[in-house]
């Protein structure tokens, strides 16, 4: 029987994090999905959303812009379009993408509006993040 879970969140601009964890809340696709060591081998998708994981008394929040988890007993690698922990979120960063996406979407004859929506929603979701600081 596994008793940890090494949790690896893996981006196209690089590695977020590999470490050994207790317990995993991802932001599935269906709704939130939690992760104990043991868990049934799974791959489902992710939304954008925030994913926490347990460590003892520590709890991490990390942003996760779309993606896959691949669950396996002992093992859940996240595979997201793009990743940050909540301390590396840069808050003024994704304040001006709130700004721009909700400008964008006043004009959506000119701009994609699902781009605009998608962009506003990720924007919205690492502010949310980053309020939620590592707990020891
Ligand atoms: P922006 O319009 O500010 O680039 P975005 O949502 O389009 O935001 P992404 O495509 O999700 O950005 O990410 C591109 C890269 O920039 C990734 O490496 C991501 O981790 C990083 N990134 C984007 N926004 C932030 C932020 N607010 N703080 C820290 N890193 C960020």
């Amino acid at each position: 029987m596994a008793e940890k879970l090494t949790l690896d969140i893996v981006t196209p601009y690089g590695h977020v994090f590999t470490g050994e964890v207790d317990e995993i809340v991802a932001s599935g696709s269906d709704g939130e999905l939690g992760i104990l060591p043991d868990h049934i081998p799974l791959i489902t998708t992710l939304k954008i959303g925030m994913l926490t994981y347990r460590k003892g008394s520590e709890t991490a929040h990390f942003f996760v812009n779309w993606g896959y988890a691949e669950i396996g007993p002992d093992r859940v690698t996240i595979i997201a379009d793009s990743a940050e922990k909540s301390e590396d979120i840069d808050v003024e960063r994704a304040k001006k993408a709130m700004q721009r996406a909700e400008e964008r979407l006043k004009q959506i004859e000119k701009f994609d509006e699902g781009r605009a929506r998608a962009a506003l929603e990720r924007s919205m979701m690492r502010i949310q993040v980053a309020e939620k600081q590592t707990a020891r």
